[in-house]
């Protein structure tokens, strides 16, 4: 039986104080927040052991009681994004501050990412743990959002199948915030002006049996139920690096970014240290292409048996409409205008919650042509009648954008590393033809918890009978044994291997699903593009269910199926009306988003050296990243003092996290890092 009594609801005040504290870039030291501090660690582990007291005490001082350390030094080369990427010159030029050892802390298990697979894969660990072991596993979750959901976004529909699984159906007697049952849905062909009905494809299937949600309550929600069963979980944390044991190569766990530190890479008033999470297991939970997720692939080489991951971006708005055009429980997904028959992608409107509709459109990332912007293919969506009907006489109260996967099973790399693994959308299970990835990304995080839980119960157990073993043997002595506790020595650090987990995700309905599906999406990139696709689908998933003898493989990254700009005409688009279409920066405004100007530019190019770049790719694309990005951040801005006329300019401040600059950019130098924690988005309802 799943047990949902918590167990350490006492420390939530404490961890609600700590997190407040600690988000506060700018605090000095703060007695009650500090007594918080170790409150939250006696009662969430009451049995703790010594060391983690200890690594506890240390890390309190470092990240409440740091003196003010306004620099002077003067970096020449700023071109890093973290003291990590500097060169050994650099990190000996910069300031002592920026390279002095971290603090650690000693956790059984690390979460980078709180969206729903890191969140399921946390919630299921201690349910293993409150069940079968001692109650006092230590279990992490680091977020980099301000706020749990802060930073997710989603469509969406939701496919019940893991929460049942987590928590059994009783979840719905308490549900999130604002779920709406699918009642009724439609699919359709849009013409520019008319909405042909067509045939759902089964797996679309979703009225009596899956809910619209707003994903960031859901999250809100997956994370009180964490923290009631005793998972420690921090918004406000970029993760910035991963830690690696020098002895054994293995992922030994995480670092946070430092904070307070200024654009020239110096350190401010309130500049902290980053802190690192030593784990037994570190679970990467990043969502789609993940940061660290991209160095664990390349470190350990984990795509050597599977194709490059395809992306699509999602672009999405809330809207509050009147009672007259709202549809409870309605779903509607279109194909066809405004994407043109070679392009990928699809729109959707749901309507949910007290007279809520979401609604937004995903282009895949292959396209060709530099001049597109899914930003105005967006707006074009809403000026179709079938969704402007619905928009006109209301109100936009939240935008946003985010990557999503579409490669697919053949895209997924191997899941597991020496000390962790990979799970949810930053290994990539959404099964595209669905357009649904968070039930998948969930049954991916139980499964890594549950092997987890496993290997943390062997290692236990084999610790625990070396140990009697020992005793019995009488080897050690007593003055040994007292010597070795003085020192604090504790067993030597060894990475668990997750291996089962691969296998497990096997034999479970998740490989099967995507199995099934996974030659609907490829089948779209034939040169007859829409139609071969709609024709190859349609027999697929009707007839064949996947059983054919072979796979289509995705052969090209989306940023190398970027065409050169001269193939093409430049798009005119229309301009916004501002009632049912908007200019950019308008939208940009609805996500909430902010980076401190005073902060490295997280938008990484070589050497930061912009002119670099835009010799590298003005010529031959245009701009397209002016366009790709659903923000603003990049611009080309007419400049006469300029030999290509143009000026590169990366507005790091309007950032919402999409990922969308890292995958799409054809000359593949723009490289996507955290920022200070706490930045970034701040989705409302998305
Ligand atoms: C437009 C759109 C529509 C969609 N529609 C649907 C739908 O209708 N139904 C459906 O089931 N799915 C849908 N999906 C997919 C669904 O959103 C994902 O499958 C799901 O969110 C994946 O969950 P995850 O936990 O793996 O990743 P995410 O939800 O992306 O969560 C990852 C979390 O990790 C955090 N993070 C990342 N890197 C770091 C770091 N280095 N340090 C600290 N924190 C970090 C992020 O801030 C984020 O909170 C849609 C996606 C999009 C973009
Ligand atoms: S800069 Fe990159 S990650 Fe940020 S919003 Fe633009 S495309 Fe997305």
């Amino acid at each position: 039986m799943i047990r949902t009594t918590p167990t350490t609801s006492a420390a939530s005040p404490a961890l609600r104080t700590l997190r407040k504290a600690l988000l506060r870039p700018t605090m000095t030291l703060s007695v009650p927040s500090t007594r918080a501090a170790s409150t939250l660690r006696s009662n969430n582990n009451s049995n703790s052991r010594s060391t983690r007291k200890q690594l506890t005490s240390t890390r309190q001082q470092s990240i409440f009681s740091r003196p003010s350390t306004a620099s002077t030094s003067s970096l020449t080369h700023r071109t890093f994004a973290s003291i990590a990427d500097a060169t050994p010159e650099q990190q000996a030029e910069a300031d002592p501050l920026l390279t002095e050892p971290r603090e650690a802390d000693e956790v059984d298990v690390a979460i980078v990412g709180g969206g729903p697979a890191g969140l399921a894969a946390a919630i299921r660990l201690k349910q293993l743990d409150n069940e079968h072991g001692s109650g006092e596993l230590r279990v992490v979750v680091l977020e980099k959002a301000p706020e749990m959901g802060a930073h997710t976004l989603s469509g969406a529909v939701l496919e019940p199948r893991a929460l049942d699984e987590l928590f059994g159906p009783e979840w719905r007697d308490e549900p999130p915030e604002a779920i709406t049952l699918v009642k009724n849905e439609t699919m359709r062909y849009l013409t520019k002006s008319a909405a042909i009905p067509i045939p759902e494809p089964p797996q679309m299937h979703n009225a009596g049996k899956n809910y619209i949600v707003s994903l960031n309550l859901v999250v809100k929600w997956l994370a009180e139920k964490a923290e009631e069963l005793g998972v420690e979980i921090y918004p406000g944390f970029s993760v910035s690096e991963l830690v690696y044991d020098e002895e054994t190569g293995a992922v030994k766990g995480i670092a946070t970014n430092d904070m307070g530190v200024s654009k020239n890479f110096e350190p401010k008033d309130n500049f902290q240290r980053g802190m690192e999470f030593h784990a037994k297991a570190t679970l990467l939970a990043e969502g789609c292409h993940g940061s660290l997720t991209k160095q664990v692939i390349k470190n350990f080489n984990l795509r050597k048996e599977s194709d490059p991951q395809t992306y699509g971006i999602g672009i999405k708005e809330v809207w509050e409409v009147p009672e007259e055009v709202w549809d409870e429980g309605f779903v509607a997904h279109t194909m066809g205008h405004p994407l043109s028959y070679n392009t990928y992608g699809g729109g959707f409107m749901y309507h949910f919650g007290e007279r809520l509709v979401s609604v937004g459109l995903v282009v895949g990332l292959d396209y060709a042509n530099p001049y597109i912007s899914p930003y105005q293919e967006f707006q074009n969506l809403k000026r179709h009648p079938f969704y402007k009907r619905v928009l006109e006489k209301g109100k936009c109260v939240s935008y946003g954008a985010r990557a999503l996967n579409e490669g697919g099973l053949q895209s997924i790399p191997k899941l597991s590393f020496p000390g962790g693994a990979l799970i949810g959308c930053t290994a990539g299970f959404l099964n595209v033809p669905k357009i649904k990835g968070t039930h998948t990304a969930m049954k991916s995080g139980m499964l890594a918890a549950e092997a987890a839980f496993a290997e943390l119960q062997k290692a236990a157990a084999e610790t625990e009978e070396a140990a009697e073993e020992e005793e019995s043997a009488e080897e050690t002595s007593e003055e040994a044994a007292e010597e070795e506790e003085e020192d604090g020595a504790s067993a030597p650090w060894k990475p668990l291997s997750l291996e089962s987990y691969e296998q497990s995700l096997k034999d479970s309905w998740v490989y099967k699903e995507l199995y099934e599906v996974r030659n609907v999406r490829p089948s779209f990139n034939t040169r007859l593009g829409l139609f071969a696709g709609v024709a190859w689908s349609g027999l697929d998933t009707l007839l064949f269910k996947g059983r054919v003898p072979f796979t289509f493989h995705n052969k090209v990254t989306d940023a190398a199926h970027t065409q050169d700009a001269s193939k093409f005409k430049p798009i005119d688009y229309p301009k916004p009306d501002g009632v049912v279409t908007f200019d950019l920066l308008t939208s940009v405004s609805r996500t909430g988003t902010n980076h401190d100007d005073d902060e490295p530019c997280h938008l990484r190019v070589p050497e930061q050296d912009l002119d670099r770049h835009a010799k590298a790719a003005w010529p031959k694309y245009k701009g397209v990243e002016q366009r790709f990005c659903p923000a603003g951040v990049y611009e080309y801005i007419p400049d006469e003092t300029k030999e290509l006329g143009v000026r590169f300019q990366i507005n790091s401040q309007n950032c919402i996290h999409c990922k969308t600059c890292d995958i799409k950019v054809p000359t593949q130098d723009i490289n996507w890092t955290v920022p200070e924690g706490g930045d970034g988005p701040k989705y409302y309802m998305t």
